[in-house]
């Protein structure tokens, strides 16, 4: 009874007629749903509380094996204010949680924590109007390690050599000149692996370090991405009109 958890909404969608549902992640029980009675009243004391990319703890009624819950009541820990002001950084926002949303399943707990802790380190870096690209491919790059489906960077994924020369989504990561003619790979320049490999394995939290050496480009963004719709299924809506905004 009374149970409060901090929560980082996902996605809010209209429900009945002053309802609003809810799409959250929490680190204790991963992806759950909340009805939220009364919110879309323009005088709900909830209502920015539960608007997408915000931390918010939750007021609610806990009961196990349930994945949609009751809120009464919600307190902001952090709008995150950049994310609703700056349309390219909100487009940003809506692919970390869109991937985060489709990863997981209701009530999944085992990489709910890890996911959690990545999605605010993300949101809030947006926030702080840092490199909007180099955020999204580390973030991708965590999110490819934590399901098991990060890129083969150390070696070709074919013979296992060590001087690589061309990189492939389908191959599931570096190819060595060789294999790479032989499946009609393009070669990439040294320059742009050792940078898709750096992005790889750093991940968010040596954000810093990434940026000094020179940050994340748009083609490892968008190789990443291919990466999740090959081995995870995941086709992002919100990156496709990211990249259309992107493109003007
Ligand atoms: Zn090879």
């Amino acid at each position: 009874m009374n149970d409060r958890l901090n929560v980082i909404i996902l996605k809010q969608s209209d429900y009945r007629e002053k309802d609003v549902l809810l799409s959250v992640l929490s680190r204790e029980y991963g992806k759950i749903s909340f009805t939220a009675a009364g919110a879309r009243k323009i005088t709900s004391r909830n209502s920015a509380s539960l608007l997408p990319y915000t931390s918010a703890r939750f007021l609610f009624d806990y009961h196990p094996g349930r994945t949609m819950f009751h809120l009464r009541t919600a307190e902001t820990i952090s709008l995150r204010r950049h994310l609703h002001e700056d349309l390219n950084a909100s487009a940003a926002a809506a692919v970390l949680c869109e991937c985060a949303d489709a990863l997981l399943l209701p009530g999944e707990q085992s990489a709910s924590a890890q996911m959690y802790d990545l999605l605010e380190k993300g949101l809030d870096r947006l926030d702080h109007g840092d490199d909007m690209t180099s955020v999204l491919a580390l973030y991708l790059a965590d999110v490819l390690r934590i399901s098991g489906m990060a890129p083969d960077v150390d070696e070709c994924t074919v013979c296992q050599k060590k001087e690589v020369s061309a990189l492939s989504v389908q191959a599931g990561g570096f190819l060595c000149r060789e294999d790479a003619a032989k499946l009609g790979v393009p070669a990439s320049s040294a320059a742009d692996l050792k940078r898709f490999r750096l992005i790889c394995k750093a991940g968010l939290s040596h954000f810093d370090a990434v940026i000094q050496a020179g940050g994340a480009s748009w083609e490892d963004t968008v190789i990443l991405v291919d990466f999740l719709h090959q081995y995870g299924s995941i086709a992002l809506q919100s990156f496709r009109f990211l990249q259309e905004i992107c493109a003007h």
